[in-house]
């Protein structure tokens, strides 16, 4: 595996492309796997992206384990780590993208311009590697949705592919931010995929949504800030007839945000 900063030293025509922020684990290592399937040039890049923090200390605690993240990068499967210098990333002046609306509801309403940071880095990602697939985690299902948007908009020539979301044993989704959970915080968290299981298992969207409602609220640690059923072809929120259902959910274990989602059953009306 090559590891550079320098985006020069890879160009190829058939790179597969898994962007992260880094302290990689499972989830990323699916990722990368999975990009393996598609090409032999996997790029993995990490760069913890200034510009889609709200405030300076939650960037500033953003866990960064270098030598483990070459470890499992090189054993899933990639080619390259590419870790770029911010100033190769952000020279002067970059065009920001904006989301548009979708990018101001759900995560984006809580967190005001952090769509518009991820789609600006991901675009600028994107001019450098010059993909031609690029896999992004269902984890962040906001995130993938609004790349997809923008890849259509852009007509940009990348196929954005969808990764499944890896869970430890006990349900909880991975995530670099689960290391600040107390063994006390992970037991309230694992509240969010019972809560996402219990709706997946229910025929009708009333009780999807009283599911969801129900579980949350019998962990007086756990802080909501939204669980809903939305419409996963246009972010809307769903209606009984829609399809393709899938329940997100976000909130605070002790001051730690964390969110989650899960497609709810075809059938289900
Ligand atoms: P991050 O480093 O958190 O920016 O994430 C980089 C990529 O990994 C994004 O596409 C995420 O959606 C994806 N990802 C994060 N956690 C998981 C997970 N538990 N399972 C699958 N993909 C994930």
């Amino acid at each position: 595996m090559i590891i550079t900063s320098n985006a020069h030293d890879f160009r190829a025509s058939n790179i597969a492309f898994v962007p992260t922020m880094g302290a990689l684990h499972q989830g990323h290592a699916s990722l990368i796997q999975q990009a393996r399937q598609w090409s032999n040039q996997v790029v993995v890049s990490i760069f913890v992206n200034p510009l889609q923090f709200e405030n300076k200390s939650d960037l500033e605690k953003y866990p960064r384990t270098p030598e483990k993240d070459a470890q499992i990068a090189e054993r899933a499967g990639a080619s390259v780590l590419w870790l770029p210098n911010p100033k190769d990333i952000y020279p002067g002046e970059v065009a920001t993208v904006e989301p548009g609306a979708i990018g101001n509801i759900f995560e984006g309403q809580s967190r005001s311009s952090h769509f518009q940071g991820v789609l600006t880095v991901v675009k600028r990602l994107f001019d450098l590697v010059q993909p031609q697939w690029a896999i992004f985690g269902e984890k962040d299902f906001q995130q993938l949705f609004l790349i997809k948007e923008m890849v259509r908009e852009f007509q940009i020539p990348i196929s954005i592919m969808p990764g499944k979301t890896i869970r430890d044993s006990d349900g909880l989704a991975i995530s670099s931010r689960n290391v600040r959970l107390s063994a006390k915080d992970r037991e309230s968290a694992l509240v969010i995929s019972q809560a996402l299981i219990s709706a997946h298992e229910k025929e009708t969207l009333s009780l999807m949504q009283e599911a969801l409602e129900k579980v949350l609220s019998s962990e007086p640690l756990f802080r909501p800030d939204y669980a809903c059923i939305i419409d996963e072809d246009t972010f809307e929120l769903a209606i009984e007839a829609t399809p393709n259902k899938r329940a997100l959910i976000a909130g605070w274990v002790n001051g730690l945000r964390l969110i989650d989602n899960m497609p709810m059953k075809i059938s289900a009306r």
